[in-house]
Protein backbone atom coordinates (compact mmCIF):
# COMPACT_ATOMS: atom_id res chain seq x y z
CA UNK A 1 0.00 0.00 0.00
CA UNK A 2 1.39 3.45 -0.76
CA UNK A 3 1.68 5.94 1.78
CA UNK A 4 0.98 9.70 1.45
CA UNK A 5 2.37 9.93 5.09
CA UNK A 6 4.11 8.87 7.75
CA UNK A 7 2.39 10.57 10.10
CA UNK A 8 -0.39 8.29 9.48
CA UNK A 9 1.28 5.20 11.36
CA UNK A 10 2.49 6.65 14.40
CA UNK A 11 -0.78 5.25 16.13
CA UNK A 12 -0.11 2.06 15.74
CA UNK A 13 3.88 2.69 16.64
CA UNK A 14 3.54 -0.44 19.94
CA UNK A 15 7.73 -0.42 20.02
CA UNK A 16 10.30 1.79 19.96
CA UNK A 17 12.11 2.38 16.84
CA UNK A 18 15.86 2.90 16.93
CA UNK A 19 18.11 4.12 13.97
CA UNK A 20 21.38 4.79 13.14
CA UNK A 21 22.65 6.60 10.14
CA UNK A 22 25.46 5.72 7.78
CA UNK A 23 26.19 8.26 5.24
CA UNK A 24 28.32 8.60 2.55
CA UNK A 25 29.73 11.82 0.74
CA UNK A 26 31.53 12.12 -2.20
CA UNK A 27 34.42 14.79 -1.97
CA UNK A 28 34.91 17.34 -3.70
CA UNK A 29 39.04 17.38 -4.32
CA UNK A 30 41.20 17.99 -8.09
CA UNK A 31 42.49 14.88 -8.32
CA UNK A 32 41.04 10.84 -6.76
CA UNK A 33 41.95 9.69 -3.08
CA UNK A 34 45.12 8.36 -4.09
CA UNK A 35 46.07 8.50 -7.50
CA UNK A 36 46.28 11.85 -9.85
CA UNK A 37 43.43 11.14 -11.92
CA UNK A 38 40.62 13.56 -12.07
CA UNK A 39 38.15 13.84 -9.36
CA UNK A 40 35.17 13.64 -12.19
CA UNK A 41 32.89 10.82 -11.58
CA UNK A 42 30.22 12.11 -13.69
CA UNK A 43 31.93 12.59 -17.06
CA UNK A 44 29.70 11.69 -19.95
CA UNK A 45 32.45 9.26 -21.70
CA UNK A 46 33.20 6.52 -19.32
CA UNK A 47 36.37 5.17 -18.01
CA UNK A 48 38.17 7.92 -18.75
CA UNK A 49 39.55 9.33 -15.49
CA UNK A 50 41.64 6.38 -14.83
CA UNK A 51 44.97 5.58 -14.63
CA UNK A 52 47.64 2.31 -13.27
CA UNK A 53 46.40 3.41 -9.73
CA UNK A 54 42.98 3.12 -9.34
CA UNK A 55 43.23 0.39 -11.68
CA UNK A 56 44.87 -1.71 -9.42
CA UNK A 57 48.31 -2.40 -11.85
CA UNK A 58 50.62 -4.30 -10.34
CA UNK A 59 53.44 -2.74 -8.74
CA UNK A 60 51.75 1.06 -8.41
CA UNK A 61 51.11 2.80 -4.94
CA UNK A 62 48.74 4.69 -3.45
CA UNK A 63 49.41 8.46 -2.26
CA UNK A 64 47.22 10.08 0.20
CA UNK A 65 45.18 12.97 -1.03
CA UNK A 66 45.85 15.98 1.57
CA UNK A 67 42.66 17.90 0.57
CA UNK A 68 40.34 15.08 1.29
CA UNK A 69 41.91 14.61 5.02
CA UNK A 70 41.73 18.37 5.28
CA UNK A 71 37.72 18.12 4.51
CA UNK A 72 37.31 15.12 6.47
CA UNK A 73 39.08 17.21 9.80
CA UNK A 74 37.08 20.42 8.74
CA UNK A 75 34.05 18.71 8.64
CA UNK A 76 35.07 17.14 12.19
CA UNK A 77 35.83 20.94 13.38
CA UNK A 78 32.01 21.65 12.66
CA UNK A 79 30.68 18.80 14.37
CA UNK A 80 32.92 19.80 17.39
CA UNK A 81 34.38 16.08 17.25
CA UNK A 82 37.15 14.78 18.73
CA UNK A 83 40.18 15.08 15.47
CA UNK A 84 42.17 12.13 15.78
CA UNK A 85 46.20 12.57 15.76
CA UNK A 86 47.17 9.33 14.83
CA UNK A 87 45.53 7.58 12.16
CA UNK A 88 46.11 4.67 9.80
CA UNK A 89 44.06 3.52 6.05
CA UNK A 90 43.21 -0.30 6.67
CA UNK A 91 42.23 -2.56 3.44
CA UNK A 92 38.73 -3.73 3.56
CA UNK A 93 39.24 -7.22 1.38
CA UNK A 94 36.18 -8.33 -0.52
CA UNK A 95 35.82 -9.24 -4.05
CA UNK A 96 33.72 -7.50 -6.93
CA UNK A 97 34.29 -6.03 -10.38
CA UNK A 98 33.48 -2.11 -8.92
CA UNK A 99 37.05 -2.69 -6.85
CA UNK A 100 39.92 -3.66 -8.98
CA UNK A 101 42.25 -4.00 -6.42
CA UNK A 102 39.84 -6.33 -4.14
CA UNK A 103 39.90 -4.69 -1.27
CA UNK A 104 38.59 -1.02 -0.21
CA UNK A 105 41.20 1.26 1.08
CA UNK A 106 39.25 2.54 4.59
CA UNK A 107 39.81 3.60 7.63
CA UNK A 108 38.38 0.95 10.84
CA UNK A 109 40.48 0.91 13.85
CA UNK A 110 41.52 4.58 13.67
CA UNK A 111 38.70 6.83 12.04
CA UNK A 112 39.96 10.59 10.98
CA UNK A 113 37.39 12.00 13.59
CA UNK A 114 35.34 10.66 16.27
CA UNK A 115 32.09 11.93 18.24
CA UNK A 116 30.19 14.74 18.19
CA UNK A 117 27.16 16.39 17.56
CA UNK A 118 25.10 17.34 14.53
CA UNK A 119 21.63 18.52 15.08
CA UNK A 120 21.09 16.83 18.33
CA UNK A 121 22.47 13.61 17.44
CA UNK A 122 25.06 11.98 17.99
CA UNK A 123 28.01 11.13 15.85
CA UNK A 124 30.15 8.33 16.33
CA UNK A 125 33.06 8.61 13.40
CA UNK A 126 33.31 10.18 10.26
CA UNK A 127 36.26 8.42 8.04
CA UNK A 128 38.13 8.65 4.52
CA UNK A 129 37.76 5.69 2.18
CA UNK A 130 37.62 5.49 -1.69
CA UNK A 131 34.42 5.66 -4.18
CA UNK A 132 34.10 2.29 -6.25
CA UNK A 133 33.50 2.04 -9.66
CA UNK A 134 29.31 2.36 -10.79
CA UNK A 135 28.23 -0.57 -12.35
CA UNK A 136 24.98 -0.60 -14.38
CA UNK A 137 23.61 -4.69 -14.95
CA UNK A 138 20.71 -3.12 -17.11
CA UNK A 139 21.67 -2.37 -20.62
CA UNK A 140 21.20 -5.41 -23.21
CA UNK A 141 25.18 -5.51 -23.51
CA UNK A 142 25.24 -7.04 -20.18
CA UNK A 143 26.95 -5.79 -17.26
CA UNK A 144 29.10 -2.17 -17.77
CA UNK A 145 31.45 -0.56 -15.22
CA UNK A 146 32.66 2.55 -15.15
CA UNK A 147 35.78 3.54 -13.25
CA UNK A 148 35.80 7.17 -13.08
CA UNK A 149 34.34 6.57 -9.72
CA UNK A 150 36.38 4.29 -8.51
CA UNK A 151 39.02 5.94 -5.94
CA UNK A 152 37.05 8.85 -5.42
CA UNK A 153 37.27 10.28 -1.89
CA UNK A 154 34.70 9.43 0.24
CA UNK A 155 33.69 10.32 3.64
CA UNK A 156 31.78 8.41 5.90
CA UNK A 157 29.78 9.79 8.52
CA UNK A 158 28.03 7.01 11.49
CA UNK A 159 25.96 7.99 14.00
CA UNK A 160 25.23 6.47 17.08
CA UNK A 161 22.07 4.52 17.33
CA UNK A 162 19.85 7.77 18.91
CA UNK A 163 17.26 8.50 16.03
CA UNK A 164 13.71 7.51 17.25
CA UNK A 165 11.72 8.71 14.34
CA UNK A 166 11.42 9.07 10.53
CA UNK A 167 11.62 12.83 10.89
CA UNK A 168 14.54 12.99 12.87
CA UNK A 169 16.17 10.86 10.38
CA UNK A 170 15.17 13.09 7.39
CA UNK A 171 16.24 16.31 9.40
CA UNK A 172 19.43 15.27 10.34
CA UNK A 173 20.38 14.12 6.97
CA UNK A 174 19.30 17.37 5.23
CA UNK A 175 21.29 19.28 8.18
CA UNK A 176 24.67 17.32 7.16
CA UNK A 177 23.38 18.08 3.41
CA UNK A 178 23.63 21.78 4.58
CA UNK A 179 27.13 21.53 5.91
CA UNK A 180 28.69 19.48 3.63
CA UNK A 181 27.50 22.39 0.99
CA UNK A 182 28.60 25.06 3.40
CA UNK A 183 31.70 23.61 4.10
CA UNK A 184 32.45 23.19 0.57
CA UNK A 185 33.46 19.84 0.78
CA UNK A 186 30.84 17.96 -1.17
CA UNK A 187 28.09 19.05 -3.60
CA UNK A 188 26.17 16.26 -1.85
CA UNK A 189 23.35 15.99 -4.14
CA UNK A 190 21.38 12.77 -3.27
CA UNK A 191 19.91 12.02 -6.50
CA UNK A 192 23.29 11.98 -8.27
CA UNK A 193 24.61 9.59 -5.65
CA UNK A 194 27.22 12.23 -4.15
CA UNK A 195 25.26 11.50 -0.88
CA UNK A 196 24.39 8.47 -0.23
CA UNK A 197 22.24 7.63 3.24
CA UNK A 198 22.07 3.81 4.70
CA UNK A 199 19.82 3.60 7.67
CA UNK A 200 19.89 0.69 10.07
CA UNK A 201 16.79 0.19 11.63
CA UNK A 202 15.50 -2.11 14.45
CA UNK A 203 12.47 -2.10 17.01
CA UNK A 204 12.34 -3.12 20.44
CA UNK A 205 9.72 -3.55 23.40
CA UNK A 206 12.64 -3.17 25.86
CA UNK A 207 15.62 -1.16 25.92
CA UNK A 208 17.81 -4.06 24.61
CA UNK A 209 17.96 -3.56 20.64
CA UNK A 210 16.05 -5.53 18.30
CA UNK A 211 17.48 -7.27 15.02
CA UNK A 212 18.20 -4.32 12.70
CA UNK A 213 18.20 -4.34 9.10
CA UNK A 214 20.20 -2.05 7.19
CA UNK A 215 18.54 -0.30 4.33
CA UNK A 216 20.46 0.97 0.96
CA UNK A 217 19.84 3.06 -2.24
CA UNK A 218 18.04 5.97 -0.84
CA UNK A 219 18.15 8.52 -3.07
CA UNK A 220 16.08 11.60 -1.60
CA UNK A 221 15.62 12.36 2.04
CA UNK A 222 12.26 11.34 1.51
CA UNK A 223 12.76 7.95 1.07
CA UNK A 224 14.73 7.84 3.99
CA UNK A 225 11.64 9.01 5.70
CA UNK A 226 9.80 6.41 3.90
CA UNK A 227 11.84 3.40 4.14
CA UNK A 228 12.10 3.88 7.92
CA UNK A 229 8.28 3.82 8.29
CA UNK A 230 7.65 0.82 6.28
CA UNK A 231 10.43 -1.27 8.29
CA UNK A 232 8.63 -0.37 11.32
CA UNK A 233 5.61 -1.49 10.00
CA UNK A 234 6.85 -4.29 8.27
CA UNK A 235 8.71 -5.56 11.59
CA UNK A 236 6.08 -4.92 14.15
CA UNK A 237 3.52 -7.12 12.27
CA UNK A 238 6.20 -9.77 12.06
CA UNK A 239 6.70 -9.36 16.13
CA UNK A 240 3.07 -9.49 16.86
CA UNK A 241 3.07 -12.75 15.44
CA UNK A 242 2.76 -12.22 11.78
CA UNK A 243 4.05 -14.99 9.46
CA UNK A 244 8.11 -14.73 8.79
CA UNK A 245 11.01 -13.46 11.17
CA UNK A 246 13.35 -10.38 11.38
CA UNK A 247 16.69 -11.31 10.19
CA UNK A 248 20.31 -9.45 10.07
CA UNK A 249 20.05 -8.56 6.26
CA UNK A 250 20.43 -5.41 3.93
CA UNK A 251 17.72 -4.46 2.03
CA UNK A 252 16.89 -2.16 -0.74
CA UNK A 253 14.38 0.30 -1.13
CA UNK A 254 12.42 0.27 -4.48
CA UNK A 255 11.08 3.77 -5.28
CA UNK A 256 8.29 2.86 -7.68
CA UNK A 257 7.19 0.51 -4.82
CA UNK A 258 7.87 2.26 -1.54
CA UNK A 259 9.04 -0.83 -0.30
CA UNK A 260 11.86 -2.15 0.90
CA UNK A 261 13.24 -5.63 -0.33
CA UNK A 262 15.64 -8.34 0.91
CA UNK A 263 19.16 -8.13 -0.66
CA UNK A 264 21.49 -9.91 0.77
CA UNK A 265 22.22 -11.46 4.58
CA UNK A 266 24.69 -8.62 6.28
CA UNK A 267 27.73 -9.70 6.61
CA UNK A 268 29.90 -8.62 9.39
CA UNK A 269 33.18 -6.54 10.43
CA UNK A 270 35.23 -10.30 10.45
CA UNK A 271 34.08 -10.91 6.71
CA UNK A 272 36.35 -8.11 5.46
CA UNK A 273 39.42 -9.02 7.17
CA UNK A 274 40.50 -5.68 7.93
CA UNK A 275 44.21 -5.04 8.14
CA UNK A 276 46.56 -1.86 8.27
CA UNK A 277 47.76 -1.17 4.51
CA UNK A 278 51.23 -1.63 4.18
CA UNK A 279 51.57 0.71 1.26
CA UNK A 280 49.95 4.26 3.18
CA UNK A 281 52.14 5.85 5.59
CA UNK A 282 50.62 6.34 9.23
CA UNK A 283 49.53 9.57 9.82
CA UNK A 284 50.65 11.74 12.33
CA UNK A 285 48.08 14.78 12.17
CA UNK A 286 50.07 17.12 14.94
CA UNK A 287 53.00 16.92 12.39
CA UNK A 288 51.44 18.51 9.30
CA UNK A 289 51.21 22.24 10.19
CA UNK A 290 47.68 22.97 8.53
CA UNK A 291 45.97 20.82 10.66
CA UNK A 292 46.45 22.02 13.90
CA UNK A 293 42.99 22.95 15.09
CA UNK A 294 43.65 26.71 15.00
CA UNK A 295 44.42 26.31 11.40
CA UNK A 296 41.23 24.71 10.99
CA UNK A 297 39.19 26.82 13.10
CA UNK A 298 40.15 29.56 11.14
CA UNK A 299 39.23 27.65 7.77
CA UNK A 300 35.46 27.54 9.39
CA UNK A 301 32.63 29.62 7.39
CA UNK A 302 29.31 30.29 9.52
CA UNK A 303 28.18 27.24 10.14
CA UNK A 304 23.95 26.92 9.25
CA UNK A 305 23.45 27.37 12.86
CA UNK A 306 25.11 29.83 13.71
CA UNK A 307 23.50 31.84 10.38
CA UNK A 308 20.02 30.75 11.25
CA UNK A 309 20.79 32.17 14.93
CA UNK A 310 22.24 35.63 14.01
CA UNK A 311 19.19 36.51 11.83
CA UNK A 312 16.90 35.96 14.40
CA UNK A 313 19.28 37.90 16.72
CA UNK A 314 20.18 40.65 14.77
CA UNK A 315 17.59 41.41 12.66
CA UNK A 316 14.41 39.82 14.46
CA UNK A 317 14.10 37.49 11.04
CA UNK A 318 11.02 35.00 12.00
CA UNK A 319 12.36 31.12 12.09
CA UNK A 320 10.82 30.07 9.55
CA UNK A 321 12.26 32.47 7.37
CA UNK A 322 15.68 32.02 8.96
CA UNK A 323 15.53 28.67 7.62
CA UNK A 324 14.94 29.63 3.87
CA UNK A 325 17.89 32.10 3.92
CA UNK A 326 20.28 29.44 5.27
CA UNK A 327 19.04 26.61 2.93
CA UNK A 328 18.58 28.61 -0.17
CA UNK A 329 21.99 30.56 -0.49
CA UNK A 330 20.66 33.13 -3.07
CA UNK A 331 17.49 34.30 -1.09
CA UNK A 332 19.86 34.65 2.03
CA UNK A 333 22.48 36.64 0.34
CA UNK A 334 19.93 38.74 -1.53
CA UNK A 335 18.30 39.39 2.07
CA UNK A 336 21.62 40.00 3.49
CA UNK A 337 22.77 42.60 1.05
CA UNK A 338 19.20 44.30 1.11
CA UNK A 339 19.41 44.76 5.02
CA UNK A 340 22.90 46.06 4.95
CA UNK A 341 21.71 48.50 2.24
CA UNK A 342 18.94 50.35 4.29
CA UNK A 343 21.36 50.09 7.55
CA UNK A 344 19.15 47.30 9.51
CA UNK A 345 16.47 49.52 9.96
CA UNK A 346 13.87 47.05 11.82
CA UNK A 347 10.27 48.07 9.80
CA UNK A 348 12.38 47.96 6.87
CA UNK A 349 14.17 44.58 7.17
CA UNK A 350 10.72 42.91 7.96
CA UNK A 351 9.49 44.30 5.31
CA UNK A 352 12.29 43.17 2.82
CA UNK A 353 11.96 39.91 4.40
CA UNK A 354 7.78 39.73 3.69
CA UNK A 355 8.61 40.44 -0.08
CA UNK A 356 11.61 38.11 -0.49
CA UNK A 357 9.93 35.52 1.02
CA UNK A 358 6.29 35.78 -0.82
CA UNK A 359 6.84 37.65 -3.73
CA UNK A 360 10.35 37.08 -4.51
CA UNK A 361 10.13 33.54 -4.43
CA UNK A 362 7.22 33.40 -6.49
CA UNK A 363 9.24 35.42 -9.41
CA UNK A 364 12.12 32.98 -8.73
CA UNK A 365 10.44 29.35 -9.28
CA UNK A 366 10.63 29.36 -12.93
CA UNK A 367 14.18 30.44 -13.55
CA UNK A 368 16.29 29.91 -10.29
CA UNK A 369 17.84 33.05 -10.41
CA UNK A 370 17.48 36.30 -8.82
CA UNK A 371 16.80 38.11 -12.00
CA UNK A 372 17.66 41.66 -12.57
CA UNK A 373 17.13 42.39 -9.01
CA UNK A 374 20.06 43.24 -7.02
CA UNK A 375 20.04 44.26 -2.36
CA UNK A 376 20.56 47.57 -2.97
CA UNK A 377 17.57 47.82 -5.52
CA UNK A 378 15.09 45.81 -3.31
CA UNK A 379 16.21 48.46 -0.46
CA UNK A 380 14.89 51.12 -2.72
CA UNK A 381 12.16 49.43 -3.35
CA UNK A 382 10.94 48.95 0.43
CA UNK A 383 12.27 52.61 1.06
CA UNK A 384 9.59 53.69 -1.37
CA UNK A 385 6.77 51.79 -0.08
CA UNK A 386 7.30 53.08 3.29
CA UNK A 387 7.47 56.65 2.10
CA UNK A 388 4.07 56.05 0.53
CA UNK A 389 5.25 56.32 -2.83
CA UNK A 390 4.34 53.14 -4.14
CA UNK A 391 1.07 50.84 -3.20
CA UNK A 392 1.67 47.27 -2.80
CA UNK A 393 0.35 46.38 -6.11
CA UNK A 394 2.34 48.94 -7.54
CA UNK A 395 5.26 47.46 -5.37
CA UNK A 396 4.21 44.09 -6.75
CA UNK A 397 4.20 45.14 -10.25
CA UNK A 398 7.40 47.26 -10.26
CA UNK A 399 9.38 44.59 -8.95
CA UNK A 400 8.33 42.06 -11.39
CA UNK A 401 9.45 45.01 -13.88
CA UNK A 402 12.91 45.08 -11.67
CA UNK A 403 13.12 41.09 -11.79
CA UNK A 404 12.70 40.83 -15.70
CA UNK A 405 14.74 43.89 -16.53
CA UNK A 406 16.74 45.01 -13.83
CA UNK A 407 17.21 48.81 -12.76
CA UNK A 408 16.12 51.27 -10.49
CA UNK A 409 12.49 51.11 -8.81
CA UNK A 410 11.81 54.62 -8.96
CA UNK A 411 12.62 55.27 -12.70
CA UNK A 412 10.78 52.12 -13.37
CA UNK A 413 7.81 53.07 -11.21
CA UNK A 414 7.95 56.62 -13.05
CA UNK A 415 8.04 54.90 -16.83
CA UNK A 416 5.20 53.15 -16.16
CA UNK A 417 2.69 55.17 -14.07
CA UNK A 418 3.27 52.97 -10.75
CA UNK A 419 3.86 55.93 -8.65
CA UNK A 420 0.98 56.57 -5.45
CA UNK A 421 -0.67 58.92 -6.50
CA UNK A 422 -1.59 61.20 -3.15
CA UNK A 423 -2.46 63.98 -4.99
CA UNK A 424 -6.28 64.32 -3.20
CA UNK A 425 -7.29 66.85 -6.17
CA UNK A 426 -6.82 64.03 -8.76
CA UNK A 427 -8.20 61.26 -6.45
CA UNK A 428 -11.01 63.15 -5.70
CA UNK A 429 -11.44 63.51 -9.06
CA UNK A 430 -11.62 59.81 -9.45
CA UNK A 431 -14.39 59.51 -6.34
CA UNK A 432 -16.96 61.97 -7.79
CA UNK A 433 -17.03 60.39 -10.82
CA UNK A 434 -17.09 56.59 -9.64
CA UNK A 435 -20.13 57.68 -7.07
CA UNK A 436 -22.11 59.30 -9.99
CA UNK A 437 -21.48 56.45 -12.28
CA UNK A 438 -23.16 53.81 -9.25
CA UNK A 439 -26.31 55.07 -8.31
CA UNK A 440 -27.61 51.84 -7.07
CA UNK A 441 -24.31 50.65 -4.85
CA UNK A 442 -24.66 54.01 -3.68
CA UNK A 443 -28.42 53.96 -2.91
CA UNK A 444 -27.14 50.19 -1.19
CA UNK A 445 -24.02 51.91 0.88
CA UNK A 446 -26.66 54.75 2.13
CA UNK A 447 -29.55 52.13 3.23
CA UNK A 448 -26.57 50.39 5.58
CA UNK A 449 -24.43 47.95 3.59
CA UNK A 450 -21.24 49.51 4.77
CA UNK A 451 -19.55 46.86 3.55
CA UNK A 452 -19.90 48.51 0.19
CA UNK A 453 -16.93 50.48 0.96
CA UNK A 454 -14.94 47.99 -0.43
CA UNK A 455 -16.26 47.90 -3.91
CA UNK A 456 -15.78 51.74 -3.99
CA UNK A 457 -11.93 51.54 -2.76
CA UNK A 458 -11.54 48.95 -5.66
CA UNK A 459 -13.05 50.83 -7.88
CA UNK A 460 -10.40 53.66 -7.08
CA UNK A 461 -7.87 51.54 -7.31
CA UNK A 462 -9.10 50.49 -10.84
CA UNK A 463 -9.26 53.84 -12.11
CA UNK A 464 -5.78 55.01 -11.31
CA UNK A 465 -4.27 51.81 -12.32
CA UNK A 466 -3.79 50.77 -8.71
CA UNK A 467 -1.22 53.77 -8.40
CA UNK A 468 -3.78 55.63 -5.85
CA UNK A 469 -3.56 55.43 -2.07
CA UNK A 470 -6.09 52.94 -0.79
CA UNK A 471 -6.00 54.71 2.24
CA UNK A 472 -6.61 57.78 0.88
CA UNK A 473 -9.73 56.82 -1.39
CA UNK A 474 -11.24 55.24 1.83
CA UNK A 475 -11.14 58.17 3.29
CA UNK A 476 -12.45 60.19 0.06
CA UNK A 477 -15.30 57.47 -0.41
CA UNK A 478 -16.19 57.74 3.68
CA UNK A 479 -16.53 61.92 2.99
CA UNK A 480 -18.12 61.52 -0.22
CA UNK A 481 -20.68 59.03 0.31
CA UNK A 482 -22.03 60.52 3.51
MN1 LIG B 1 31.89 2.87 3.56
Amino acid sequence: MRRSSFDDILPIMSYKLTVGLEVHAELKTKTKMFCNSANDPFNAEPNVNICPVCMAHPGTLPVINKQAVHHVLRVGTALGSDLADFTEFDRKNYFYPDIPKGYQISQYKYPLVSNGMLNGIAIERVHLEEDTASSSHEGSEGSLVDYNRAGVPLMELVTKPVIHTAEEAGAFARELQLLLRTLGVSNANMEKGEMRVEANISISKTDKLGTKVEVKNLNSFRSVERAIVYEVERMTKILDGGPGEIVQETRGWDEGGQKTFSQRKKESAHDYRYFPDPDLPKLKISEIPEFSNEKLKATMPELPWEKRARLVREYGVKTENAEVFVADKILGRLFEDAVNAIDGDRPSVALIENYITSDFVGLMKSSGSIGGVTGKSLADLVTMIKAGDLSSRGAKDTLAIMYAEGGDPRAIAEKNNLIQKNDVEALKKMVAEIISANPTVVADYKSGKVALLQFFIGQGMKASKGSGNPAMFKTLFEEGLK
